[in-house]
Formats: C-alpha cells, sequence, structure tokens
C-alpha cells in the first residue's frame, strides 16, 4: 500500500516514532520500513513535520484479533483470564489464577497463534530471591528463556529465568535518562543486564557509570549488552552493593532499583552520594504508607548528619490490587 512517510536518520527513528505515536501522527496499519541511513514513518499528517516526506509502498498490519475471542474455555473461567501480560523480547509472560492453571496450554497456544511476535509463551509464578528471578513454566511456542529486548533504541540480551528484567519499567528508566545532566557520575546499584545504565549513558552525558550486581548472570548479559549498544564510559562489577558502593568515587546520582529492600541499603547511599546529589530510591508499598517510608528517610538522613529534601514521589506502575511501585528522588545536601 502506497503511504507517505516521514523520512527520518536511522539515530532519530525510535524517539520520532514515539513522538508521532504520542501526538496521533502515526499510522498503525502500516509496518515501518527502513534501509541503512533512514527509517520511514508511516504518517497522517505533513502539518509540523521537520523530516522530509516521501510516498513510499508499504506492507499492511493484519488487523490484531484479540486471543480472548478466540480462546474455548468452561463458563465462568473467561474473566479470569488476564487482559494484559509482559512482554520480554519475543516471550510473553502470563500470570494465571490457579484455577485457570489447568487451562494454561490452551491460554498460551492461543496466545502464540494470534501473536505473530511471540515465539514463546510462558507462565510467570513469581519473582524470587536474591536475585528477583521469575519462576517461568514455558508452555507453548520455542524452548527457551533467552531473548532480546528493545527499548528506546537500545537492545538488550537476556535469559529471563536466570536475570530480572522488566518491561514495565521502560517509562521510568527514560524519566531518570532525562534528568541526568552534564559530567554526572553515576552509581547503578542494582543494575541487572544494565537497563538504566546503558540507557543513561547512551545521552552521552554522564562521565562515569559504576553499576553494582549480585548476581554473575545479570553482570555477563550486562557486559554484552555495552557491547551490542556500543556503549562507552560504564563499569559493571560483580558484587555486594553494600561493599562496592563505599569503594567507589563518589557519585552524583544514585539509582536504587530493588524495591522490596533497597531502603535497607539507603545507609550505603547517604553516606557515598556527593553534596547536592541525588537518590532514586524505588519502594513497593501501599499508598497510604507513603509518609511513614518519608519519614524514615528524614530520620536516616539526620543520623547521617545530611540534610534531604524529597523532590518527588513518582509512580512507577501498579504491582499488586492494594500495591504500588514508588519511586523516591531524594535530594542530599
Ligand atoms: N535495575 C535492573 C533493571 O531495571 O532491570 C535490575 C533490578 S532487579 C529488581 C534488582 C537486582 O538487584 C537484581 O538483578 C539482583 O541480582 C540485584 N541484587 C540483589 N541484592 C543485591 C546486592 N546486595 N548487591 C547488588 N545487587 C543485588
Amino acid at each position: 500500500m502506497k503511504c507517505l512517510c516521514a523520512v527520518v536518520p536511522r539515530e532519530e527513528g525510535e524517539n520520532t516514532r514515539l513522538i508521532l505515536s504520542d501526538s496521533d501522527n502515526l499510522r498503525t496499519d502500516v509496518h515501518i520500513a527502513s534501509d541503512d541511513k533512514f527509517v520511514y514513518l508511516p504518517i497522517i499528517s505533513e502539518d509540523g513535520l521537520r523530516y522530509p516526506v516521501q510516498e513510499k509502498e508499504l506492507e499492511e498490519i493484519d488487523p490484531p484479533v484479540n486471543f480472548k475471542d478466540i480462546l474455548d474455555l468452561p463458563p465462568g473461567l473467561m474473566e479470569q483470564v488476564p487482559n494484559s501480560f509482559d512482554i520480554v523480547g519475543d516471550i510473553f509472560v502470563l500470570k494465571l489464577f490457579p484455577e485457570l492453571e489447568p487451562y494454561a496450554k490452551d491460554i498460551a497456544s492461543t496466545l502464540l497463534e494470534t501473536n505473530k511476535n511471540a515465539k514463546v509463551v510462558a507462565i510467570d509464578r513469581g519473582v524470587k530471591g536474591e536475585f528477583r528471578t521469575r519462576d517461568l513454566e514455558i508452555v507453548a511456542g520455542e524452548n527457551r528463556t533467552n531473548t532480546i529486548q528493545k527499548e528506546y533504541g537500545m537492545r538488550y540480551e537476556l535469559d529471563l529465568a536466570k536475570v530480572y528484567f522488566s518491561p514495565r519499567l521502560a517509562t521510568e528508566r527514560k524519566r531518570i535518562s532525562d534528568l541526568v545532566k552534564q559530567d554526572e557520575v553515576i552509581m547503578d546499584m542494582f543494575c541487572g543486564v544494565g537497563p538504566f545504565s546503558i540507557l543513561l549513558a547512551s545521552t552521552g552525558k554522564p562521565t562515569a557509570i559504576f553499576a553494582i550486581d549480585k548476581n554473575p548472570d545479570a553482570i555477563n548479559y550486562f557486559i554484552k549488552n555495552i557491547k551490542i549498544n556500543k556503549i562507552k564510559k560504564i563499569s559493571p562489577m560483580l558484587g555486594d552493593a553494600r561493599i562496592r558502593a563505599t569503594q567507589l568515587p563518589r557519585p552524583d546520582r544514585i539509582i536504587m532499583n530493588l524495591p522490596h529492600t533497597a531502603i535497607e541499603f539507603l545507609d550505603v547511599a547517604m553516606g557515598a552520594v556527593k553534596k547536592g546529589g541525588t537518590i532514586h530510591l524505588y519502594t513497593i508499598q501501599e499508598p497510604e504508607t507513603l509518609d511513614m517510608i518519608k519519614n524514615s528517610i528524614m530520620s536516616l538522613a539526620k543520623s547521617y548528619g545530611r540534610k534531604v529534601s524529597i523532590e518527588n514521589v513518582q509512580e512507577v506502575h501498579t504491582y499488586s490490587p492494594s500495591q504500588q511501585m514508588f519511586c523516591f528522588d531524594i535530594f542530599v545536601n
């Protein structure tokens, strides 16, 4: 089908795609095309575009079929089938209520049939242990848990059964990367396969990023991902953040993305961060208990002789019916 396309240099492609999509000016009925130099983004209107426009032949996208429309389950169970699920690369990750477990294979194969991007469907029985890995069972598709996730123009290779990764943090990672100022030194205390550090480094602003994780698999993938994305100035290191953080240069910004227990490491972060620096502390909690955490932060700062202000409490995403993930942006003086 012939379509009007914005002709965008490859390096600006992902950002422009997001901007066009946010302003409802990106067509979703055809595939995006690209060549060595440019990405061809199908547009609805030329108004306000700062890129040249060209007519191109683009392949049509089949209208999506909702897997629930063709799923056949006994009466009363359809309402329990989730409407949304995590997609990491080509792996679709489902959480099921216990009463749906006997139908896991039917649900997974229908999902596979109706989504051509899905190559593996796995049931997620929870994020567990110190390394925060998912307890996964593959129920349809290929027998593997490794994949490549694309996010804001970056690529992350990972094995979902061996390392932590959540696509639901993508917007939060972008928010933090937008806050980074020129020549910052950054510490990513619980870095996983590197999605915060790599996106932050891709802005070109930090002079150094020190990234720590206790999981050897996460650090190995992180090293691969630095190469894949051709990123410089990041030093990934295996170890316990409690010890490693005290041996590194003082950072301007610390990312503490270990939501259930990060607060137990806040003393180390308070001791390490430069005057005028920022700590991003992630928590999972009921919204009613936000004041309790704010008070703990303030009294811990006092005991360390540091003056802090909580500049922002960011809602990141819903975690359970009663709990949410939050980020406390703490300015430290
Ligand atoms: N920030 C990463 C991301 O966005 O994908 C990963 C976050 S994951 C929730 C937390 C990570 O902390 C895991 O990779 C886990 O292995 C690591 N971890 C847990 N305890 C640790 C510790 N004491 N020191 C360093 N890393 C730790």
